[in-house]
């Protein structure tokens, strides 16, 4: 791909404009102060964008840069504290905002809310003067397959739809109540979500990665296991091809869907041919998501590897250009041994551990700058919440009950809601 000639090249940058809209105009909106203490400040755009954001320290600020959009006018916006100043300037196609602050905050990663005529794009940040450097949560987009009208696979007594909420809901919880990391859920209830807003809908959260868990039915009831899956346009084995065809049959949407994008959503396919290092980055870190939640799968005791390594396939919902992405079928509910695992609530929460420990140990190889793993943490501290037992928590996390009576000193001491306890994995 690296020696396409300059014609085509021209020729897909006069696509990505017209569909993607090299008029997407930004303007600075408003600065408000919300309840919670925190500033919210908003600027608009036409369409969905490519964002890259960070913070900076010393002097402490956070950079947005927006790709292919230009300023409406100058940003010109008031000063309230921690803002010292914001700045944008236009550099070629695309513009950087910068916020400079007066000393540290805790930041919230820019989104994008579509609305009928705009497009809003928030930054939300708080002072911290416990803090020595700007820190912000890691946003891991959890994408429950099918929902709604879709049931997806359909097993004996058991819906795809239902499995993959309900590991969903385990891998979320698991998240929620570790610090550092924020779920963001792209289906949390029985709804129906157009595969096309899945990815689409991560990336106006702001994702950092994107989990799409499914459970899969197959003719043969003796086929079993689990797999994971990171895009790509040739299938891998049979079995790839034939599930990322019956994937898009199963979902009502997808063959009417392509093509009919809302333009003031971001396309992802004309994007991909443009921002070709962003895409391969992509692809390279979502294998190593992928091979490390198969690590973990492996160390699960009920869950059996469909394939070993892992595979690829075309499904749709992975093709965010930037986003790490992977598909993970957590098992056939067709095979009586995955049907009765998927169907109790501790073969789930094995599922949700592995995706959960996979995604802790990819940003330990892969450290996201401003977050907790920047400085490769020993431990994450959990929350305890009402109703926890250290078994219930030992097994989330894949440690022994000892270990957590003895990192935590809880010999003889119950847990309380609201305590944060270390857990080394
Ligand atoms: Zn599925």
């Amino acid at each position: 791909m690296k020696k396409f000639n300059r014609s085509i090249f021209i020729i897909l940058f006069c696509c990505l404009g017209r569909v993607e809209g090299a008029s997407n105009l930004l303007a600075f909106k408003s600065i408000t102060e919300l309840e919670s203490g925190n500033l919210k400040v908003v600027f608009t755009l036409e369409q969905v964008a490519l964002l890259n954001s960070y913070a900076l320290d010393d002097p402490s600020r956070i950079v947005i840069d927006i790709k292919n959009v230009s300023l409406r006018n100058p940003i010109a916006a008031s000063k309230i504290s921690p803002i010292r100043l914001i700045r944008a300037s236009e550099i070629n196609d695309n513009v950087r905002i910068v916020i400079d602050l007066k000393g540290s905050v805790f930041w919230k990663k820019p989104w994008q809310v579509k609305h009928k005529d705009r497009v809003d794009l928030i930054l939300e940040i708080k002072r911290d003067k416990a803090m020595d450097k700007n820190l912000r949560d890691i946003i891991v987009a959890i994408d429950a397959g099918h929902g709604g009208k879709d049931p997806g696979a359909v097993g004996k007594n058991l819906l795809e739809k239902d499995v993959t909420l309900l590991i969903a809901k385990e891998l979320e919880r698991t998240l929620r109540d570790t610090d550092g990391y924020r779920p963001v859920m792209i289906r949390p209830d029985n709804r129906f979500v157009a595969l096309d807003d899945r990815y689409q809908n991560a990336r106006k959260l702001g994702a950092d990665l994107f989990v799409s868990i499914h459970a899969d039915a197959f003719r043969l009831s003796s086929v079993k296991g689990s797999s994971v899956y990171v895009w790509s346009e040739e299938a891998s084995s049979i079995t790839a091809e034939n599930l990322s065809k019956t994937e898009m049959t199963k979902n009502p949407e997808v063959g009417s869907k392509i093509g009919k994008l809302d333009v003031r959503d971001f396309d992802e396919d004309a994007a991909r041919t443009i921002y070709q290092i962003a895409y391969e980055a992509k692809i390279t870190n979502s294998t190593i998501l992928a091979e490390k939640i198969i690590q973990q799968m492996k160390r699960d005791p009920f869950t059996k590897m469909h394939k070993p390594g892992v595979e690829f396939a075309d499904f749709r919902v992975l093709k965010s250009i930037d986003i790490p992405s992977v598909l993970i079928e957590s098992g056939f509910i067709s095979n009586p041994d995955d049907a009765k695992r998927l169907e109790g609530k501790a073969g789930r929460r094995m599922i949700a551990r592995s995706i959960f420990l996979g995604i802790h140990n990819y940003f330990k190889e892969k450290p996201k700058p401003n977050t907790f793993m920047t400085d490769s943490p020993k431990n994450i501290e959990y929350q305890i919440q009402k109703g926890d037992v250290i078994s219930e928590i030992a097994i989330r996390f894949g440690v022994t009950i000892d270990e957590i009576i003895l990192w935590n000193n809880l010999n003889n001491k119950s847990i309380y809601p609201g305590q944060k306890i270390k857990i080394f994995i």
